[in-house]
């Protein structure tokens, strides 16, 4: 089992889950995050630090995908374990439906 970033986190970025993740597994994209699904040891502390409720245990249906994008970034994206700034535009992107499909970008973040 693992924990997984979903749709939500992307454009939204608020990067709560980094600080309280106790083996650093978040990977920093352009614009989302994502969990290493081999180094989450499942502890769930940073579920509901989520703002944007973008982090979902893989227990839950339908998040096949999810693992997919979470497992092939976790491995070309920079660790990323200290917070920064969210993007000044986070709060109008909250909730909108599929933002895979409209934004997400392959590049890699900045990282620590
Ligand atoms: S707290 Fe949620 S929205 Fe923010 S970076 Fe982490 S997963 Fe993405
Ligand atoms: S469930 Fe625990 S180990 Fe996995 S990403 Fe969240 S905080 Fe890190």
């Amino acid at each position: 089992m693992t924990y997984l970033v979903t749709d939500n986190c992307i454009k939204c970025k608020y990067m709560d889950c980094v600080e309280v993740c106790p083996v650093d597994c978040f990977y920093e994209g352009d614009n989302m995050l994502v969990i290493h699904p081999d180094e989450c040891i499942d502890c769930g502390v940073c579920e509901p630090e989520c703002p944007a409720e973008a982090i979902k245990p893989d227990t839950e249906p339908g998040l096949d995908k999810w693992l997919t994008v979470n497992t092939e970034y976790a491995e070309k994206w920079p660790n990323i374990t200290i917070k920064r700034e969210p993007p000044a535009d986070a709060e109008k992107f909250d909730g909108e439906e599929g933002k895979f499909e409209k934004y997400f970008s392959p590049e890699p973040g900045q990282g620590d």
